[in-house]
């Protein structure tokens, strides 16, 4: 799939789910574009998805994937499940038994549980999140996962992690930063490269947050130079929600091929669920004594609502990454 991409210019749209009536979104959104895509999971969905009574991010995570892997076989597309950010404190909770439950489906003869998972360390210095990440790569290489790393770091909040007290230059990543990213890792295993170009996770009003796609150009062109056409690294978009068509585009032409997209996708769920609430309202509550209408409080008339709503809102992002009609289902 990152080949297929790399060569045809367009990116996968990589949605975070938390439900199976996301998962279903997600994957009824691809089917319908003819797009291959990236379902991931956080370690906050992962803890959701396990329930509020057991709350266990790496267990959570599992029963995500494997449902992922059953209900896709009922579409002719492929999706790669992946994992977000893990930051260090969660190696050992979170991605280590993930690895775990990888290396068993490998030994009873089926493939990962997931097809790529992230480490986050940019919480600590280069040097460090280096040495970490070269150490889960050979781990993620031996059992043909790709690690997607991130150096700079992306502001904003997701999943109770806030960087926006950052200083601003933390924001981007530097040429050289990216150049010994490549020169640590490109001979472990094959990596994705979360670098930073003022992006920023959750939603702003157009014009708060400056992109700049350039960032990333310097430091591929960089690396091509000194090592080849061939070198040219796998990046990825973080914060796609809100970002301008223009410079989603761009990046495409630097080498992006995964962009994440949540808050947009959140959004477009809940949206029409508040339509059917306030247009319900004397159906979904039980007021003065009535009885309310059972067949407008049936969570699965407004939670079918919201899969729809996400639905169209990742078939734009097909649109947007130039991933739609471009499926190699069938061809591999
Ligand atoms: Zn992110």
């Amino acid at each position: 799939m990152l080949d297929a991409a790399q060569k045809g210019g367009y990116a996968y749209p990589a949605i975070n789910i938390t439900s199976l009536t996301t998962i279903s979104g997600a994957l009824k959104a691809f089917a319908e574009a003819g797009s291959d895509g990236i379902i991931q999971v956080s370690t906050g969905g992962g803890s959701f998805a396990s329930g509020t009574a057991v709350g266990d991010e790496a267990f959570g995570a599992i029963v995500l994937a494997e449902a992922t892997h059953l209900l896709a076989e009922k579409y002719d597309i492929l999706v790669a499940l992946h994992t977000d950010h893990c930051h260090p404190a969660k190696v050992d909770s979170f991605l280590k038994p993930l690895l775990q439950a990888s290396r068993e489906r490998i030994a009873a003869g089926k493939g990962p549980l997931f097809q790529s998972h992230m480490f986050d360390g940019s919480v600590v210095e280069l040097d460090e999140n280096l040495t970490i990440s070269k150490e889960l790569l050979a781990e993620c290489a031996e059992l043909n996962i790709i690690l997607e790393i991130e150096a700079g770091c992306v502001g904003g909040e997701e999943d109770g992690h806030d960087t926006s007290g950052l200083p601003a230059e933390k924001l981007y990543t530097s040429t050289e930063d990216m150049v010994e990213v490549y020169e640590s890792l490109h001979s472990i295993g094959r990596f994705m490269f979360a670098a930073t170009f003022g992006n920023v996770h959750g939603a702003y009003k157009p014009g708060s947050v400056k992109l700049k796609p350039t960032i990333l150009r310097d430091g591929q062109n960089a690396v091509i130079e000194k090592y080849g056409a061939d070198a040219e690294m796998d990046l990825v978009f973080h914060g796609g929600s809100g970002s301008d068509l223009d410079d989603i585009r761009e990046t495409l032409g630097y080498g992006v091929v995964k962009m994440n997209i949540d808050t947009d996708t959140q959004y477009a769920f809940t949206r029409p669920i508040v339509t059917h609430m306030c247009e319900n309202i004397e159906g979904v509550l039980k007021i003065d004594g009535e009885v309310g209408n059972k067949k407008v409080y049936d969570p699965r008339g407004y939670l079918k609502k919201g899969e729809q709503g996400l639905c169209d809102r990742l078939k734009e992002a097909c649109d947007d990454l130039l991933s739609t009609g471009k499926s190699i289902f069938g061809t591999v």
